[in-house]
């Protein structure tokens, strides 16, 4: 199992952090260590000052492909939910300047929360999904997936001709605007639509 994560698909975001919109999707890894097991505390990670959450939609593959057609590519992912893509920005920065990989800022244990799997039904509207995480009870970020540079079924194309999409693969979207810190303390909640997929306590 194995998280295949977009970056910059969302204009707003992209813009927030200095960055350029990019033609093709930015696409990331991090490995089934990056999960934050059900039930387990998160703590701060002792290397990083600065913890950015990223909240976003999940997908959940449900079949094995390559080389997927994106008019097929609905058929690969059954489950939708909102998970956080932990990153340690100060380490991403010193990364970014220096044209290094992401690993260390990205790909860490724990770095990855995922909700509670929802199944996508016959008559859903993948253009319409709204999403939005509040910290400490406030909003911090709010989308939908209208506003994705690359669609669902783009993303799954695309990250298909690159890598093996196994079942039980999920894929990290990309983040809406409104990244920000989190401390030791903050409670971190997310929502798909009204509904809560998942609630965070940083420790
Ligand atoms: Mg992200």
């Amino acid at each position: 199992m194995k998280f295949l994560c977009i970056g910059r698909n969302y204009v707003e975001h992209v813009k927030e952090l200095g960055n350029e919109v990019p033609e093709e999707p930015v696409v990331f890894i991090k490995p089934k260590s990056a999960l934050l097991q059900p039930n387990t505390p998160f703590y701060y990670p002792e290397f990083t000052n600065e913890l950015h959450y990223e909240c976003e939609l999940l997908l959940r593959i449900c079949k094995n492909g390559k080389y997927i057609q994106e008019r097929s590519a609905k058929n690969y992912y059954d489950a939708i939910t909102v998970g956080i893509d932990f990153t340690a920005r100060d380490i991403q920065s010193e990364l970014k300047k220096k044209g290094l990989p992401w690993e260390k800022a990205k790909a860490w244990d724990n770095s990855a929360i995922v909700g509670a799997w929802q199944p996508i039904g016959a008559g859903w509207d993948k253009k319409n999904v709204a999403f939005s995480m509040k910290k400490n009870g406030e909003l911090v970020q709010q989308g939908n997936s209208r506003d994705m540079i690359h669609g669902f079924d783009a993303i799954v194309a695309h990250l298909s001709n690159y890598f093996s999409l196994n079942i039980g693969d999920v894929i990290f979207t990309g983040t809406p605007k409104g990244v920000g810190e989190c401390v030791v303390g903050d409670e971190l909640e997310g929502f798909l639509a009204d509904k809560s997929m998942f609630k965070l306590m940083i420790q």
